[in-house]
């Protein structure tokens, strides 16, 4: 028998994967729960135009992973899972379809948690929400948490102020210098939260006329995109683009430390050895990105979505980077590895907890 997604599935310990077909919409998805020993599986739609069902089925289960280890290292109850849907969003996505993927979103009955992810929108997320309340990233006027960036920065600056307590011994941004790549939705939130603490600020981005106007209203400085990385300052924040820490890039790096939102900052695992060696604390994207996440998640506490308590549980990636800097330095292994080692430790503590409350309702019954 041929065993090629089984085999996919061992090779990770996943649970599931659903495959959802409406023939008459011409809908095909994919939902793959990694792992719900936490709680029920959360993580995004991204619709995306694949050049094959092996190619959907492999993405949809990495991203399904990777959600799974951003919940448990920042501290969330929740598994990881990912929905992708095969098409074009700008061709291929209509209501039919959105509601379709709804209703098998709602047979799955609260295993899988979602919201947006490339390719979608909230507004998509409104039209699924017809057919499932298992829908997490809904607009603010529609009481859900809406744009996620603001948290998602707040996050970063908490681990910021981690890693400043690690290199400076003080968590305090006063006087200190970030250099701010990208200025969009997150990178923007970020330069307000970094001015208002004291920090001196230099921001790139290739929207020249964006970077001039938030440069003018918060007093930061500009610099060209080709040069951001390897100012000499005490913190390098990438909030655009991944793959910015590379054999070119690190040799040029003249921080002390790398924290910012942009998703999978490390070209490959060997260059977070290489900050190791060069010595710049890196502070793991998936980490102290969790903050939108977070957010959204929010919106599941009784009573739906309340802000304050919402930007409080973002508060904690604070505390989630010092366990990373601490089993870092316990292990002597680069920061990558140990956020891994993190999300691995609480997993493993759950399932010892589940098994340990199973053998005693046995006990109980027999
Ligand atoms: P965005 O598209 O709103 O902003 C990205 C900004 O980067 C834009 O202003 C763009 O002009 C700029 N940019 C593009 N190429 C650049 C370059 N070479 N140099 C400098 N600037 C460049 O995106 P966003 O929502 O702010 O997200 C930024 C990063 O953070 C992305 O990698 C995203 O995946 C990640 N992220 C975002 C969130 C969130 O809540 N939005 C959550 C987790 C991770």
């Amino acid at each position: 028998m041929d065993s090629y997604i089984f085999d996919l599935m061992e090779s990770q310990d996943y649970e599931n994967i659903f495959f959802c077909q409406e023939k008459t919409l011409g809908l095909k998805a994919i939902i793959a729960i990694h792992d719900t020993t936490l709680g029920p599986a959360a993580g995004g739609i991204r619709m995306w135009p694949y050049d094959s069902e092996a190619e959907a089925i492999q993405d949809v289960l990495r991203l399904a992973r990777g959600m799974t280890y951003k919940c448990a290292a920042a501290g969330a109850s929740y598994g990881g899972g990912k929905c992708v849907v095969i098409g074009d969003p700008k061709r291929d996505k209509t209501e039919a379809r959105l509601r379709a993927l709804g209703r098998f979103i709602n047979r799955l009955n609260g295993l899988f948690l979602t919201g947006v992810d490339v390719g979608t929108t909230p507004d998509d997320m409104l039209v699924i929400r017809q057919e499932t309340p298992y829908v997490v990233t809904v607009p603010q006027a529609w009481g859900g948490p809406g744009d996620g960036s603001r948290a998602t920065a707040y996050g970063v600056v908490q681990g910021i102020r981690a890693c400043l307590n690690e290199v400076y011994d003080s968590p305090d941004l006063q006087g200190r210098t970030i250099a701010l790549q990208g200025i969009g939705a997150v990178g923007s939130h970020a330069l307000k939260y970094l001015i208002e603490a004291g920090a001196i600020v230099t921001i790139a981005d290739v929207d020249v006329d964006r970077a001039r106007a938030l440069a003018s209203q918060y007093e930061a400085s500009i610099v060209s995109t080709e040069e951001i990385h390897s100012l000499r300052v005490d913190v390098y924040c990438p909030c655009a683009l991944g793959n910015v820490l590379n054999d070119r890039t690190i040799t040029e790096l003249r921080c002390k430390i790398v924290c910012g939102s942009a998703n999978n900052q490390l070209g490959d695992s060997c260059h977070g050895d290489a900050l190791q060696k060069r010595g710049i604390l890196y502070a793991p994207d998936y980490i102290v990105n969790a903050g939108g996440l977070l957010s959204n998640l929010d919106s599941l506490n009784p009573g739906g979505f309340n802000e304050q308590r919402a930007m409080e549980q973002v508060s904690r990636l604070y505390s989630s980077m010092e366990n990373i800097i601490a089993i870092s330095k316990e292990h002597n292994i680069p920061t990558y590895q140990a956020a891994d080692v993190l999300a691995e430790q609480r997993i493993a503590t759950f399932r010892q907890l589940k098994s340990l409350a199973s053998g005693n309702e046995r006990q109980r019954e027999n």
